[in-house]
């Protein structure tokens, strides 16, 4: 199933989010929510606060539940979010972003937003049946979450730091049982 573009800037949106509260945390300051809201092109309301800070990083748990639930787990949950949000998608063009739907104005609190656009995301994978797109790292020591939208389903760790880690492990592996 392809997802739509707004979809996958979304997932990519929380995944990030998600993973900001990784040890060390990368969501401490107002400049790297700015980072984050840049880098997945957000619009909109930004209130640039400490409560707005206080808020995108108490609702990372919350959306790392929701992105690594069961399918059927993940119905409900998406339900009950657009359903608190009052969500009521429309199709909008702006910013030279080609028609997608936002779900809550654009002047609604931005972890309003997130939750919603986040729930909207997850809508199309329980539709589609790809919830498998999320998963934990498969590095050891790693929680992050990896959002794989490759064709062949071949993305296993959340970075490039902890894929680099594992193809050195995996290496030193080979060379030893190579020796032996
Ligand atoms: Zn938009
Ligand atoms: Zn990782």
């Amino acid at each position: 199933m392809l997802l739509a573009h707004d979809t996958e800037a979304a997932l990519q949106a929380a995944v990030d989010l998600v993973n900001s509260g990784a040890d060390p945390d990368t969501l401490t300051s107002t400049d790297e929510a700015d980072a984050w809201y840049a880098k997945h092109r957000y619009t909109g309301r930004r209130d640039r606060d400490r409560q707005e800070l206080a808020d995108l990083r108490a609702v990372r748990p919350t959306l790392r539940a929701l992105l690594l639930a069961e399918r059927d787990d993940a119905a409900g949950m998406v339900n009950r979010m657009l359903a608190e949000s009052r969500a009521m998608p429309q199709l909008l063009r702006h910013d030279g972003i080609d028609w997608h739907v936002h779900a809550v104005a654009a002047d609604e609190p931005l972890v309003r937003r997130v939750i919603v656009e986040t729930a909207m995301a997850v809508a199309d994978l329980v539709r589609g049946d790809e919830m498998s797109r999320l998963s934990v790292c498969a590095d050891d020591n790693c929680e992050g979450l990896v959002l794989d939208l490759t064709r062949n389903r071949s993305r296993r760790f959340c970075s490039t730091t902890c894929a680099n880690r594992n193809a050195v492990a995996a290496y030193r592996a080979r060379a030893r049982s190579a020796r032996a």
